[in-house]
């Protein structure tokens, strides 16, 4: 797989994302390119499942010491990709509605031992036009 030029990635993962990128370690960039590439045709269950992942062990690295940049570009990737899937399902880019990213997060909370905060409703034009 070729690999996207910075802007390209950044198109995909947003600028927060393309930061992260760039201030990781030099050997995992090959990877995550080409993992940013297959990010927007996973279905919305099999993205569910990165976002999960990404997001379980973005809050784990944390606690270490160390350049884990390469595990928070994965949660901020999948954070942007999840607002991309909610405007693209019909909700405004401002809507306050859960996303798929949301919904991960409260599934690792939850797994965790935590309570999530309750699940956002949506706000935009969508819901209005719905009821
Ligand atoms: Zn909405």
């Amino acid at each position: 797989m070729p690999s996207l030029d910075s802007r390209e990635l950044a198109e995909i993962v947003g600028p927060v994302a393309a930061r992260e990128f760039d201030n990781a370690k030099e050997i995992y960039k090959a990877d995550l390119n080409s993992w940013a590439q297959k990010l927007a045709d996973l279905t919305d269950g099999q993205f569910l499942g990165e976002c999960s992942s990404a997001i379980y062990n973005s809050a784990l690295v944390s606690q270490f010491r160390g350049n884990w940049e390469h595990e928070h570009f994965k949660a901020s990737a999948c954070f942007h990709e999840a607002q991309r899937r909610h405007v693209a399902a019909g909700h405004s880019a401002e809507c306050h509605g859960n996303t798929l990213y949301s919904e991960a997060h409260a599934k690792v909370m939850r797994e965790s031992g935590y309570q999530p905060t309750p699940a956002a409703d949506c706000n935009c034009t969508k819901s209005s036009r719905r009821r």
